[in-house]
């Protein structure tokens, strides 16, 4: 039982006078969780009651302005506590995260399955032409009709019973699958020795042996499965026998039996989703994910995706010839496997552009590239990021105060850049508070996290070209949270379509590529010389190299994930079958493997942000999981960013109000030729591996 003493010394519920509204994370426990969720949900159901009880009739103001003012404390504690079960969880974090998932999916179900709120916001609903909105108001309304029809506010009594419970279920599920990657990724490591290193370069050697020392092997050298991690051994280690051992584990992740088995989750919750998705009237989940989205349906993204893939196969079945044509000359006498792409891929770069890793890594220094990504805000936006002293979390995030052009402040920005082992994979924004004007002049606090290597005490951090790439497009996410400039919190930031919500973040990473500023900021980290011209040609003229392999990769993903939640007939679901003969169906090149498998699939059902619509971020692996918030606001999924690199995105068609169908529904493909790096329903991204 919580006893009020306990209460008034709670952090969590006191108020945050600290610099910026940061929360004390100094004097946080986990213990202190529990009982402030249990105060915060009581408070907010308060409101809710309160809301739907009025006996005056619905207004704007006493309906919807009342639900946004409403739930402030829990979304502060959820926010907070969403920070770091992704970033810097712990087993009691994790605990934590078991006991109040099914709570927070109970309180959403009592809010969205409301019979009395419903009938107020229909009510306005009707008539809304009627109301005096502005477009914003507007745009809230709708937002809120769609959300409560969309959750079942609509069905009678035995419909939404089953429907909570089933909305309960899945998210104990969906914490339990995230929890299982994490902890295959923490209990496995490839402890090396000095002879195993063979090929390669210094840098990867010295990450390799700062692992080691993290993980309590000083001395030797170990290989993890954080992708920055196993994906430099791939490239460049020579010992075949060592690379098919780490790439084995890497995509075995989550299906190696006992407890943190992902399988029969799977099955359960593609179970469950098709079930709820014929309780809210829709023939599969597929159908009703994408019926609020741009694409609209499932046979509008499977045209788009069919057409990239076919494109993608042919390029990646030449590659692939090449490869192994360079095998042969080799003197090798092998095929091709998918543990070889990445190491003969990097041997062909290097002998068609005179251009490897190893020579391009020093010029990219973390600290350059953070620099780098300022400078360019501050030129295209009149941003400026000062560092800022304030406690966080961990000691390797870092806070810079962000200011507007006349020096007014716009918000704070946290960047936490390292992999560890108390932190999800990927890459990804997310939020300590949105911007809004309801509640007063409220400004953001948004957070990049990401999984670079760190390096050895003194040494600089070096980032792959890839690596910063996905530091940009991150950035170009953390951006959009940070020149959120509306009233209502609903819409804050990034809370919007799903299928739309990459394109700042693809549009920033551009930036990365402009000669101006590699020239000023990729700079050697031991000369400090810039990067000659010649290199820079040879650099940017490998932007389209083996890139049939990077969209058969994560669009092969899409399509899988497509097929899944399109299921006509779920009840015997055998996961390792249905991916293999999906991927049979679709012709997958024999040599690559899907860039997410299912049992790790975190977009799809670490809170299921992406399931059945993947094709928002075509592919760009994410791989944090979903925090299931409750409150008004929606689920808001990691947007890590694919690592392939070909955005798809719809246009953002006109939308009908009534009949929540596009006017004028219209399509784009936007292929980067490039290479390019996690997304969902709306405030936050979350980038990795998808
Ligand atoms: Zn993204």
């Amino acid at each position: 039982m919580t006893h009020p003493q306990s209460l008034l010394a709670n952090p969590l519920l006191t108020e945050w006078t600290g610099a910026f509204g940061l929360p004390p994370f100094e004097s946080i426990k986990p213990e202190h969780f529990r009982p402030a969720f249990d105060r915060a949900l009581a408070e907010h159901r308060a409101e809710i009651d309160a809301i739907a009880a009025d006996k005056a009739a619905p207004s704007f103001d006493n309906t919807i302005v009342a639900l946004e003012k409403s739930g402030q404390l829990l979304d502060r504690i959820s926010n907070m506590f969403f920070v770091l079960a992704g970033a810097h969880t712990s087993d009691e974090i994790e605990a934590v995260e078991r006991d109040i998932s099914p709570l927070l999916a109970r309180h959403n179900n009592a809010l969205h399955l409301n019979r009395a709120l419903y009938a107020r916001i229909a009510d306005l609903q009707c008539r809304r032409e009627m109301l005096g909105l502005d477009v914003e108001q507007k745009r809230v309304l709708d937002r809120y009709h769609i959300r409560f029809v969309r959750a079942g506010a609509a069905l009678d009594k035995p419909a939404q019973d089953r429907l909570a419970g089933i909305n309960e279920k899945l998210a104990s599920l969906g914490t339990q699958f995230g929890q299982n990657v994490l902890a295959d990724e923490k209990s496995y490591a490839l402890v090396l020795e000095e002879g195993d290193l063979a090929g390669l370069p210094d840098f990867a050697r010295a990450a390799a042996r700062a692992v080691a020392e993290e993980r309590g092997h000083p001395g030797k050298y170990a290989i993890t499965l954080a992708r920055s991690s196993c994906e430099s051994f791939l490239q460049f280690s020579s010992r075949r026998d060592l690379r098919e051992k780490i790439f084995h584990a890497w995509i075995t992740r989550g299906e190696n039996g006992g407890a943190t088995d992902n399988r029969a989750l799977i099955a359960e919750m593609v179970r469950l989703r098709a079930e709820r998705a014929r309780l809210l009237g829709f023939a599969n989940y597929a159908d009703y994910r994408l019926d609020d989205q741009m694409a609209k349906t499932p046979q509008a993204a499977r045209a788009l995706l069919d057409e990239v893939w076919r494109r993608a196969c042919a390029k990646a079945d030449a590659e692939r010839d090449t490869l192994q044509a360079t095998i042969a000359q080799e003197g090798g006498n092998f095929a091709l496997e998918a543990w070889d792409w990445r190491y003969y891929a990097e041997k062909l770069r290097k002998a068609k552009f005179d251009l490897d890793e190893a020579e391009i890594k020093p010029y990219f220094q973390l600290d350059k590239m953070i620099e780098a990504a300022f400078e360019t805000a501050r030129r295209l936006f009149g941003l400026t990021f000062t560092p800022v002293n304030v406690p966080l979390y961990h000691p390797d995030a870092h806070a810079y105060e962000v200011k507007d052009a006349n020096g007014r402040h716009v918000g704070l920005f946290i960047g936490d850049y390292f992999a560890r082992a108390s932190k999800h994979s990927g890459a990804w924004m997310t939020s300590l508070r949105d911007q809004e004007k309801l509640t007063g002049d409220v400004r953001p606090i948004i957070l990049n996290v990401c999984n670079f290597n760190k390096p050895a005490a003194g040494e600089s951090a070096l980032l792959s070209f890839d690596d910063a790439r996905t530091l940009f497009h991150e950035f170009g996410h953390a951006l959009h949270g940070l020149l959120s400039n509306v009233t209502y919190p609903l819409l804050a930031g990034a809370a919007v379509s799903s299928d739309f919500v990459e394109l700042p973040s693809q549009l920033y990473e551009h930036w990365l590529e402009v000669p101006e500023i590699l020239q000023k900021y990729a700079r050697h980290t031991v000369t400090g010389e810039p990067m000659s011209q010649m290199l820079l040609d040879r650099l940017l003229a490998t932007r389209t190299f083996n890139q049939g392999f990077a969209t058969v990769e994560y669009t092969a993903c899409a399509l899988v994930d497509l097929d899944l939640h399109a299921l006509p007939e779920t009840a015997r679901l055998q996961v390792n079958t249905f991916e293999r003969e999906a991927l049979e169906r679709i012709k997958m090149p024999s040599a690559i493997v899907m860039r997410h498998r299912l049992p790790h699939f975190q977009h799809l059902f670490s809170g299921g942000g992406y399931a059945a619509s993947i094709t928002r971020t075509c592919g760009r692996k994410c791989s944090t999981p979903t925090p299931s918030r409750p409150s008004k606001k929606p689920a808001t999924p990691s947007m890590r960013r694919p690592r392939g690199a070909c955005v798809i995105t719809f246009t953002a068609p006109e939308t009908c109000a009534i009949r929540r169908r596009p006017i004028k529904p219209s399509a784009v493909v936007c292929r980067r030729s490039t290479r390019c790096s996690r997304s969902a329903a709306s405030t936050q991204c979350w980038h990795d591996p998808v």
